[in-house]
């Protein structure tokens, strides 16, 4: 396999210049799992570090055809017009399997593709999503050096996928669909209790009244949640993403969720606390691969596990076996 990178200091430096080519360039070394490109995806993210960290780091999720891409479509253009840059990136666990990503499709986002002032890439395909997740938010890095000061992250409402956004952005926004009735959709408490921000989404034509409702709805359920942080209490917002309706309000929620959370540096706090746990998933991750990699443990596994799956040992007598057959 080509290098992509012949120094990763000067790629660093075309990055930091602005450079479009160099920026998706850098996210291709990221994203490779080659041990060579590795090294020099470290020392590219090591060299653009002090330029990173500027950025409103935005996560958007929701259920397929609640319109996401429509939406970041509407409110990538608003902020373009209002002179920002916006990088879109994206954590689709099920690319792999799929072989398409959510942002893979060329009909999506097109007038935000075509804008020189946007920059638009789709999920990085891995078998784990913790190999997806951890490439997405490297690529964060550089758009953030590469001046894009706003990112928005998407993901599909699969697995711990959301987990993983709001884990490497400042605000999770979760878009749901006007329903009629009172039930709050089959949404998981879990990630509602993610949420900074919900937004329900197609509050336009026949749909208005319900989305009405369901913001009623939503607003009295968030009521009664614990906040993810003291300084921010989650809001609710009804938008139309196809008509560009409500947008400029979402911006102005999102405004105000950075003023509140410049306060006793809740923020700083926030992303002090996710840079750590990556810190340790990186190295759970990694251990965890070598372990796997172990020619030992290869050979002791499978006979192993099929006696754990046959119930004769138990898995926490296999696991240490593994462990200390790796340990040695
Ligand atoms: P995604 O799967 O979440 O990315 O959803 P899409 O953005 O692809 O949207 C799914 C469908 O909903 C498309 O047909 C959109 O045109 C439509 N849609 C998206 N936003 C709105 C909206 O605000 N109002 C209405 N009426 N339709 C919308």
């Amino acid at each position: 396999m080509a290098r992509p990178a012949a120094n990763p200091q000067q790629l660093a430096d075309d990055i930091i210049a602005g450079n479009r080519r160099a920026l998706a360039k850098g996210i291709t070394l990221v994203e490779s799992t080659h041990p060579d490109h590795r090294r020099d995806a470290l020392a590219l993210l090591a060299a653009v570090m002090p330029h990173t960290g500027r950025a409103s780091r935005i996560g958007i999720s929701g259920v397929p055809g609640v319109g996401k891409s429509t939406f970041i479509e509407s409110f990538g253009t608003f902020l373009i017009d209002a002179g920002h840059r916006v990088a879109v990136l994206a954590v689709d666990p099920t690319s792999a399997l799929s072989g398409g990503s959510i942002l893979g499709d060329k009909t999506r986002m097109q007038t935000l593709a075509f804008n020189p002032a946007a920059f638009i890439r789709p999920s990085p395909a891995g078998k784990t999503l913790g190999g997806v997740t951890r490439r997405t938010r490297e690529s964060l890095l550089l758009c953030e050096a590469a001046g894009f000061d706003v990112v928005l992250v998407e993901t599909v409402g699969v697995g711990q996928s959301e987990t993983a956004v709001a884990d490497m952005t400042d605000l999770f926004m979760l878009l749901l669909l006007p329903s009629g009735g009172d039930e709050l959709q089959g949404i998981k408490r879990g990630i509602m209790e993610l949420a900074d921000l919900v937004l329900v989404n197609k509050a336009d034509g026949s749909q208005l009244g319900t989305a009405q409702q369901t913001l009623a709805d939503y607003r009295s359920a968030l009521h009664f949640m614990q906040s993810r942080s003291a300084q921010w209490r989650p809001q609710a917002l009804a938008c139309s993403a196809l008509h560009n309706q409500q947008i400029d309000a979402v911006w102005e929620a999102i405004q105000a969720f950075y003023a509140a959370m410049a306060d006793a540096d809740a923020l700083a706090k926030r992303r002090a606390e996710q840079a750590r746990s990556w810190m340790w998933s990186e190295m759970g991750e990694t251990l965890l691969n070598d372990l796997r990699h172990d020619p030992r443990v290869k050979q002791a596994l499978p006979a192993l596990e099929a006696e754990v799956v046959a119930g004769r040992v138990p898995a926490t007598a296999a696991a240490l076996e593994l462990i200390e057959l790796f340990r040695r």
